[in-house]
């Protein structure tokens, strides 16, 4: 299993943004204290890898910083060569941990999951769709037939449901906030809404109800798993209620099941803005080390899946409540 990093490809923000670009680099630390030789430099993605889910008027624009002012307040970046190069190096890492899996069962991109990005523009941080360039890489490339993405970032996967359409090669399920961003929500595969303040027990059982739905339904050569920070409670952008051994829950089923149905898993990370960054980073940090114990655990025996540890068995640093 390989781990793609990408931050060192800094997007240089004006002070006081809110986008948490700090957690990138504290995430790689301490995924590299406990896999160092699996840490690798994704390339960036390509023109002809992007135009398969974006228009090629599009990356054009983004490429040159021809875009306009509307459609950059859209993105939330103010534009410049260093964006350009992280988009495409975050999206070239989610197209390399789908290789990692393909070859070894798992795979992770310590960021990506830039999934409001639609085919004609960038909106909600997000500039390129990493999963959806990702699937259509894997198929055009003949490795994938089928792909499920498991979209369990807090906020709908707008842009890859409206990129995918009704492509029935790729199969979209999305787990979020009814009353959450984006407002006029795409139709995805499959939609599950919850309620604000959901908590562990009824997004674990909402989670167990539509992922064996989706696999029956898509039988997937590889999944794409966006394992989104921020459903946690202490999100400020999140308006669920969920406790970072909920979230550990969650990461361990949904590896677990995939493993069972012999479906190979590219992770990554998605949202989290909670206030402390270091929760983030701990969530996401959950979700390397549980895919990481996966890989050793299977060992010779079954190299071809992520095999999580006990999802109750999973440590989480609580610092802070829930
Ligand atoms: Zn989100």
């Amino acid at each position: 299993m390989l781990i793609y990093a990408t931050d060192h490809f800094v997007l240089p923000l004006p002070p006081g943004h809110r986008f948490p670009m700090a957690k990138y680099a504290r995430l790689r630390e301490r995924v590299t204290a406990i896999a160092p030789g699996r840490m690798r430099e994704p390339p960036a993605a390509t023109d002809a890898e992007l135009v398969r889910a974006h228009d090629p008027a599009y990356v054009t624009a983004v490429t040159s910083g021809t875009l306009d002012e509307r459609a950059m307040r859209r993105i939330g970046f103010p534009w410049s060569p260093a964006m350009v190069a992280r988009s495409r190096r975050s999206t070239g890492a989610t197209i390399a941990a789908c290789r990692s899996a393909l070859e070894y069962g798992c795979g992770v991109n310590l960021a990506g999951g830039t999934h409001h990005a639609h085919r004609h523009f960038g909106e909600g941080f997000c500039v390129f769709n990493d999963a959806a360039v990702a699937a259509r890489a894997m198929q055009a490339e003949g490795l994938a037939a089928r792909v499920l993405v498991v979209d369990l970032d807090v906020h709908q996967g707008d842009g890859t449901a409206a990129i995918v359409g009704d492509d029935p090669t790729i199969h979209t399920l999305s787990i979020h906030g009814r009353n959450n961003f984006p407002f006029r929500k795409q139709s995805s595969r499959q939609d599950v809404e919850l309620d604000d303040g959901t908590g562990d027990a009824a997004y674990l059982a909402a989670l167990h109800a539509a992922l064996p739905l989706a696999l029956q339904a898509s039988r997937p050569d590889l999944a794409i798993y966006l394992a989104g920070a921020d459903p946690y409670v202490g999100d400020r952008l999140g308006r669920l209620a969920l406790s970072k051994a909920g979230l550990a829950s969650r990461d361990g089923y949904v590896l677990e099941t995939l493993r069972s149905a012999d479906v190979p898993v590219a992770i990554a990370m998605a949202g989290g803005y909670a206030e402390n960054i270091d929760d983030v980073v701990d969530i996401h940090f959950a979700t390397v080390r549980l895919a990481l114990h996966g890989s050793a655990r299977a060992g010779r025996a079954r190299l071809s899946t992520c095999f999580p540890t006990t999802p109750s068995s999973s440590p989480t640093r609580a610092r802070s409540p829930g």
